[in-house]
C-alpha cells in the first residue's frame, strides 16, 4: 500500500463533512495495513465524544466475544480496521429512544470511503457487524439466516471472506435467546479459524 495514498485518505475521512444532518467529526478506527476490517454500523455519542468506535456498552459485549476466541480489546483495536457503514453519529431520535437510522443518501456518501479502503488494504477478511451492516454486502431477510455462515465475497477483483455478527447493542433481544447466542458462537469460531485472523493473531489466537 502507497502510505501516502493511505494518509491522503486518513485526512479525506476526518475532514469530511459531506452530510448535513449528522454531527462531525467522523470516528476513525484505522489501523494502518489491516488485513481484517471490521464495519459497524454508526458510531453513537460516546464514541464520537471518544473519538473511536465501539467505545461504550456495545464495544464491551463486542469484545467479550472477541476475548471468548483469545483476542483481548487492546489486541484487537492494534490490528483490526474498525470502519463502518457511516462515519459520523446520526443524531438521537426525537423521542430519544436510540439513535436515527441513517439515511440511504448518508450511506451512499461515506460508502466512498468503505470503497477507498477496500482498494488500499485489500483485507481477506471483513467481519460484519449488525443488519445493517450485513445488509450493505449480503442482502438478506434475517439475523438467522446469515450469522454463523462465512460468505466468499470479491470488490474489483479482491476476493475476500465476510463473516456477519449481530450488533452487540444491549437493547438486542436477538442476542440473548439461546439460538442467537448459539448462532454467535459458531461465527465467532469462523472468525478464529481465518488465515488472517491467525495470521493477526497467531494460532492460539491471544498472540501475546
Ligand atoms: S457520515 Fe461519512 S460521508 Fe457523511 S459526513 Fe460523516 S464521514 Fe462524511
Amino acid at each position: 500500500m502507497m502510505k501516502k495514498e493511505w494518509e491522503s485518505h486518513l485526512e479525506t475521512l476526518r475532514a469530511c463533512r459531506r452530510c448535513p444532518r449528522v454531527f462531525a467529526p467522523p470516528v476513525v478506527g484505522a489501523v494502518t495495513d489491516a488485513s481484517i476490517l471490521l464495519i459497524g454500523q454508526a458510531p453513537g455519542p460516546r464514541e464520537r465524544e471518544a473519538g473511536y468506535p465501539f467505545a461504550w456498552t456495545a464495544g464491551t459485549t463486542l469484545f467479550r466475544w472477541f476475548a471468548s476466541i483469545g483476542v483481548n480489546e487492546a489486541r484487537f483495536r492494534e490490528k483490526v480496521y474498525m470502519g463502518a457503514v457511516i462515519r459520523c453519529f446520526p443524531g438521537k431520535l426525537p423521542d430519544k429512544q436510540g439513535d436515527r437510522k441513517p439515511s440511504r443518501l448518508e450511506m451512499e456518501n461515506c460508502s466512498i470511503h468503505h470503497r477507498t479502503e477496500m482498494r488500499l488494504l485489500r483485507p481477506s477478511l471483513v467481519i460484519l457487524v449488525g443488519k445493517m451492516a450485513i445488509e450493505t454486502l449480503i442482502p438478506h431477510g434475517r439475523l438467522d439466516e446469515v450469522v454463523g455462515l462465512a460468505f466468499a465475497m470479491e470488490e474489483e477483483g479482491h476476493p475476500y471472506t465476510a463473516i456477519p455478527l449481530p450488533h452487540p447493542s444491549g437493547l438486542s433481544r436477538w442476542i440473548q435467546k439461546p439460538e442467537g447466542k448459539a448462532l454467535v458462537a459458531q461465527a465467532l469460531e469462523l472468525i478464529a479459524a481465518q488465515p488472517a485472523w491467525e495470521d493477526a493473531f497467531g494460532r492460539n489466537h491471544g498472540g501475546d
